[in-house]
This record gives C-alpha cells, structure tokens and sequence, in this order.
C-alpha cells in the first residue's frame, strides 16, 4: 500500500475503480471503461496503458484490488466527517492492517487476530490520496 491513490485509480477515467478487472498484460481497469476502450469493432485489443496488444479479451475480475478501493474511498472521507466506526468496538478506523487488507481501530491493533501483523496509520494513506488529488 505504498501508493494507494495509485493503486486505486483507473488511469482511463482517472477516478476510482468501479468493479475492476485485470487484463492479460497485468493492468487493470473499470469494466466499463476497458470494455468500451475495446468496444469499437476496429479497435485491436490492446492495453490502453502499455499498448500490449492481445489476440483475445479476457478480463479477470480483480477482488483484492477492489478491496483497495474501498479502503481508498474511505479514506478519501476527510477524518472531520467521522468516516466508519468499527463495527466491533464502535472505535474511529485509526489504523490499515497491510496483511488482512483492511481498516481497523486501535482496539482490534490489540487483539489477538491483529497483534502480529504490520499495520499503518490512516492518516499516512489519508496524506497520499489528497496529495494524488492534487496533482
Ligand atoms: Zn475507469
Ligand atoms: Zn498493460
Ligand atoms: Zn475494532
Ligand atoms: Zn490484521
């Protein structure tokens, strides 16, 4: 998650995935935006991104990075605006655990189920999403 602004966003639509998919050269992308890149019947099936160039479609969906966006989109909420408590412990979301993918607050960071593992601040996220808004 070191770039997670990078990570979460379609570079044809510029916005945050919505249901992505990965294509064979690794890229991903919107459905909806590959699937109308690839849309015009003269178009060859290529990455908009890296111009490989496919003999067939095949788009896989991504879950994990549709994980990442969720995770971006909350975080996109400014923290003044309260943002998600944590259903377990009603406790404002303070922490990313990087191994479960996943926002948790400062209680769940002392359980068992998260002692382990490595996790970051939101607001170090917080602080790279608006600076890749700005760009
Ligand atoms: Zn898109
Ligand atoms: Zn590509
Ligand atoms: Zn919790
Ligand atoms: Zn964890």
């Amino acid at each position: 998650v070191a770039c997670l602004g990078d990570e979460a966003t379609c570079s044809i639509c510029l916005s945050f995935f919505m249901d992505p998919v990965i294509i064979d050269c690794g890229h991903n992308f919107c459905r909806a935006c590959i699937t109308q890149c690839w849309e015009r019947p003269d178009a060859a099936i290529s990455c908009p991104q890296c111009r490989e160039t496919f003999p067939q479609r095949t788009l896989r969906p991504n879950r994990q990075l549709g994980n990442v966006v969720e995770i971006a989109k909350q975080l996109s909420v400014p923290a003044a605006a309260g943002g998600d408590l944590c259903n377990a412990h009603q406790e404002p979301f303070k922490l990313f655990c990087n191994q479960d993918q996943t926002l948790i607050c400062v209680i769940c960071r002392e359980s068992q189920a998260h002692h382990a593992h490595r996790v970051v601040p939101t607001e170090e996220l917080r602080k790279q999403l608006s600076s890749r808004t700005r760009n």
